[in-house]
């Protein structure tokens, strides 16, 4: 393993070489700047070496530096330090994941020799859990076959009471299950659905599944609103409530059982037809979330032409909330929206014990994410519902007096 160290402050590219090499057996070696550093980088890079890189350099600075990496295919570890605003090194840290970089941290300085250490430990637990990697789409045939042959089936997600931990609803994420290649995630095939008009076949299957195990658990006393994902492209049709409706009547289910989450996926075609349907669903007593609230896919326009009563708060501003400060701001400007809005309020991507105790103080209602389970098979949910209500009692903060 070789360690290398960028920075032009030679006191502190001295003092972490010095605690880098007294940590590890690696042999360190300091660059003052980018241009040396790619250099030699360039002439030779193996997967298990390990980069630390100060992003303000005067000869090529961290951002050039994060590109070229990405360049040549650099497999090694990534650690970016900054004694600039935090924000700046988030935006790198993103850019560096982009980039297919395996960043192992983003830290403002100065560096702790404790933090080195755990660096130094995840560098050599070289398999990260790795973000999904995106894959290409698949033949638009096989989305057609897979609609008529059933192949597309649904996983829940649980949604928890931030308060009392109880499980509120879960959330359909569709699957396909691939005869050949095994399980296949919905960003390899909602987009093509879109563009190859097919959303609506596959909206519908979905949410026919989704009712059926809803009616289903609810036989065996288990009461959960399930939550069904729809495009915009789905609100084209003005019957679309009534057809709704229907599927709901069907299965003797109450409106109130069914929560929609709209996202904007392409560009709004139609903004009078969607108003239309989305005030006649919510006449109808559907629960209507408007999801991923804060990225380009939903904005303060639909907030306010479009009648939700839940707002999702996109999981890029709920993990990690409580140390980045900015996150934070940006997450508690939306709730507090929301609030003065009236509406439910979702944060999802809750992955860890830090983000879960974050919520716990937020004024947060409901809490969806890895912490608390990921999205299983309907015939695995009465099981997690046990453990969680084992689990549930040492998550919750008693309540004040
Ligand atoms: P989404 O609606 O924002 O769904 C949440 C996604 O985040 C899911 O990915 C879920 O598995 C993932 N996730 C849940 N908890 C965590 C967490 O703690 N950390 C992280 N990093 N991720 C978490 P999935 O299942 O791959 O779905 C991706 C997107 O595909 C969904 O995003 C949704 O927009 C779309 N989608 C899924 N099913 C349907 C559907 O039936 N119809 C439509 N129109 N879109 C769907
Ligand atoms: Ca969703
Ligand atoms: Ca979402």
């Amino acid at each position: 393993m070789r360690i290398f160290i960028i920075d032009d402050d030679p006191f502190i590219r001295h003092l972490m070489g010095h605690q880098l090499s007294e940590l590890s057996q690696a042999q360190v070696y300091e660059f003052d700047g980018g241009v040396s550093a790619m250099d030699a980088i360039t002439r030779e890079h193996h997967a298990d070496d390990l980069i630390i890189c100060d992003l303000h350099m005067p000869d090529k600075d961290g951002v050039e530096l994060v590109r070229e990496l990405g360049q040549i295919g650099f497999k090694g570890g990534l650690v970016l330090v900054s004694g600039e605003d935090a924000r700046i090194l988030q935006t790198v840290e993103r850019l560096a994941q982009g980039l297919g970089l395996r960043l192992l941290d983003a830290l403002q300085k100065p560096v702790s020799r404790h933090r080195l250490e755990q660096i130094l430990q995840l560098n050599r637990e070289r398999d990260l859990p790795q973000t999904r990697r995106k894959a290409p789409p698949l033949p638009a045939n096989e989305l057609k076959q897979a609609l008529s042959r059933n192949e597309l089936i649904n996983h829940y997600q649980p949604k928890v009471s931030v308060r009392s931990g109880e499980v509120t609803g879960v959330e359909t994420l569709v699957r396909w299950d691939h005869p050949r290649d095994g399980l296949i995630y919905p960003d390899r095939f909602i987009a093509q659905a879109e563009e190859l008009g097919l959303m609506d076949p596959l909206t519908f299957a979905v949410l026919r599944r989704a009712l059926d195990d809803a009616a289903r658990w609810h036989q065996q006393g288990i009461e959960l609103q399930v939550a069904v994902n729809i495009s915009m492209d789905n609100l084209d049709a003005l019957d679309f409530p009534e057809r709704i409706e229907h599927e709901l009547k069907q299965r003797g289910l109450p409106p109130t059982s069914l929560m929609l989450e709209v996202t904007e996926s392409r560009l709004m075609r139609n903004r009078l037809e969607s108003m239309d349907i989305l005030s006649r669903l919510r006449l109808k007593r559907v629960g209507l979330s408007i999801d991923d609230f804060g990225t380009g896919h939903s904005s303060l326009a639909q907030l306010r032409d479009l009648p939700f009563n839940e707002l999702k708060i996109d999981q890029s501003f709920v993990h990690g909330v409580s140390h980045h400060a900015s996150l934070r701001s940006i997450f508690e400007g939306c709730l507090s929206m929301a609030q003065k809005l009236g509406l439910h309020t979702v944060a999802e991507g809750v992955e860890d014990a830090t983000d879960w105790a974050f919520l716990q103080y937020s004024g947060c209602d409901t809490a969806q994410g890895w912490f608390i389970a990921r999205a299983m098979p309907p015939e695995q949910l009465p099981h997690w519902l046990q453990q969680w209500q084992q689990r549930r009692t040492a998550l919750i903060q008693p309540a004040e007096e």
